[in-house]
């Protein structure tokens, strides 16, 4: 294809990209961001097919395995587990960072001189934030699907660790830069030391933090995966590929910075990691524990129908029980009875930013009734029954009052200031971060026991 025209193609396919993530922002013009992004998507992949002579065997092949791949994954995955197949997706891009390096390191060499250098220190880089970004995302999804535990692992002197391996890896990109200046082919085994340094810089980062602070760290390695996307158009001179690239890094990096201030952390304390041991809180937690009082699904639905407000504060159970639907059923009866319905939505309610705000709007539950916490936490004293659906860590006291908690100043929802509150949960299990939650032994705490979908099924009968 004419140079001129795939400039263009891809000036437009940025401009899209840039047109998705402003419609992202918002619920309300979300849908028409995505459509925006398959479009720019399309565009830049038509453009850069067409920019490649010779090899089509391969490049229709790789195509066809990585979409079927794709396609088969994307239509399998349970909403539930999103966020893993996000980690997952997060750890391909770093590879496919790691793979392009090597290549371009190994293939002929077209810089000599200062462009070298340059050029190598671009090839170091993609290669390390690529093998950070493969094997943090892997201990991702391994904390996320739950095979690895979430409790931090806090190896002695770590602070000193990570500073040596950093250190490390600034003197080895000397060698490297020095040893491929020098030629004959120089500069590999630094290369492979460097990529081995920070796949194990990545493995301990993942591994030191803690399960409540997870938020942040997906929305970090989603910042990761877009500047070793930026690293990699800058190996291969694709001006696409740095622009898509840096896009994402820089959304990622707001989104990471909105989640430590949600859940009123230091972005360098997390990174730091040590977040979420359990063993304090449950001693703390063990001396408030009493009796908890449940409740029949046909006296939630007469409370229900006694109040004026009511506010629904989902969390990671609905999504497990697939509860929206049935919820937004409810929440039309009894705004048909002049209820005043709200949802309450925590910042890092579910298993990744937005999981509530995706499953409401799947169940087409209005946008002008669902409020952030922010927005609606000051409202509890008002209200008279708050459903707790599901949610466990977005509902504890104990982040408030117990300095020693592994959630301590994190903001959560105070739905125990209102009349009542009803927590619909299978068992007395912990959420995510392992902490007992005082909110369920409160006095105006009643629990419905069962998964949430059936629960609120008998309810919706009873209403
Ligand atoms: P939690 O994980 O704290 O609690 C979920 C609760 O749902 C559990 O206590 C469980 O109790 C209950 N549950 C599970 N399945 C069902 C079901 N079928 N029916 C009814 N109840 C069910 O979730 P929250 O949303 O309150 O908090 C999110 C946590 O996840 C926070 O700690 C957050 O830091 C972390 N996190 C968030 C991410 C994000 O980006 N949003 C990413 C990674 C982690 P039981 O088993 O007794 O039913």
């Amino acid at each position: 294809m004419n140079p001129g025209i795939v400039t263009v193609s891809y000036i437009g396919a940025t401009i899209l990209f840039i047109l998705a993530l402003g419609g992202l922002s918002n619920q309300e013009t979300a849908r028409r961001g995505n459509i925006y992004g398959i479009i720019g998507m399309t565009i830049a992949l038509l453009a850069t097919i067409s920019g490649v002579t010779g090899n089509y065997g391969i490049l229709i092949g790789g195509l066809a395995i990585g979409g079927a791949i794709g396609f088969i994954l994307a239509k399998r995955v349970q909403m539930t587990e999103m966020p893993e197949l996000v980690a997952i997706l997060h750890s391909l891009v770093g590879l496919a960072a790691v793979l392009v390096g090597f290549a371009n390191f190994l293939g002929p060499a077209h810089h000599t001189g200062v462009e070298l250098t340059i050029h190598d220190i671009e090839t170091y880089l993609g290669i390390l934030i690529g093998a950070v970004t493969f094997s943090g995302s892997i201990i991702a999804f391994g904390k996320l699907s739950g095979k690895i535990t979430g409790n931090p692992m806090l190896i002695p002197g770590r602070h000193w660790f990570n500073l040596g391996l950093l250190a490390a890896s600034v003197y080895i990109c000397k060698m490297f830069v020095d040893q491929s200046a020098a030629g004959h082919g120089g500069g590999l085994v630094p290369l492979l030391i460097m990529t081995g340094i920070a796949l194990l810089f990545g493995i301990h980062m993942v591994m030191a933090i803690g399960g409540a602070d997870m938020p942040v760290v997906v929305s970090m390695l989603n910042s990761y995966s877009g500047w070793a996307a930026s690293a990699t158009g800058f190996m291969l001179s694709n001006d696409l590929l740095i622009v898509t690239g840096a896009l994402v890094g820089s959304s990622g990096a707001i989104l990471s910075y909105i989640m430590c201030r949600a859940m009123n952390r230091k972005f360098l304390s997390v990174i730091a990691g040590g977040f979420g041991t359990t063993s304090g809180a449950s001693a703390a937690a063990e001396g408030e524990q009493g009796e908890v009082v449940a409740m029949e699904p046909h006296e939630v639905a007469q409370l229900l129908k006694d109040s004026k407000e009511v506010m629904i504060i989902p969390g990671y159970g609905m999504a497990v029980a697939q509860a929206q639907h049935i919820v937004y059923e409810i929440t039309k009866a009894l705004r048909a009875k002049k209820i005043n319905v709200r949802f309450g939505i925590h910042p890092v309610a579910g298993r990744m930013p937005g999981h509530m705000n995706v499953l409401l709007a799947e169940a087409r539950v209005p946008y002008d009734i669902v409020y952030e916490m922010d927005e609606i936490n000051d409202d509890f004293p008002n209200i008279d029954v708050s459903i707790v659906i599901g949610a466990n860590d977005i509902v504890n006291p104990s982040a408030q009052t117990d300095p020693n908690s592994p959630i301590a100043g994190m903001p959560v929802m105070e739905c125990w200031k209102g009349q009542t509150t009803i927590v619909l949960k299978r068992g007395m299990a912990t959420g995510y971060a392992g902490v007992q939650n005082p909110l369920f032994f409160k006095e105006n705490t009643r629990m419905l026991f069962g998964d949430a979908g059936k629960s609120l099924d008998e309810v919706f009968k009873a209403l």
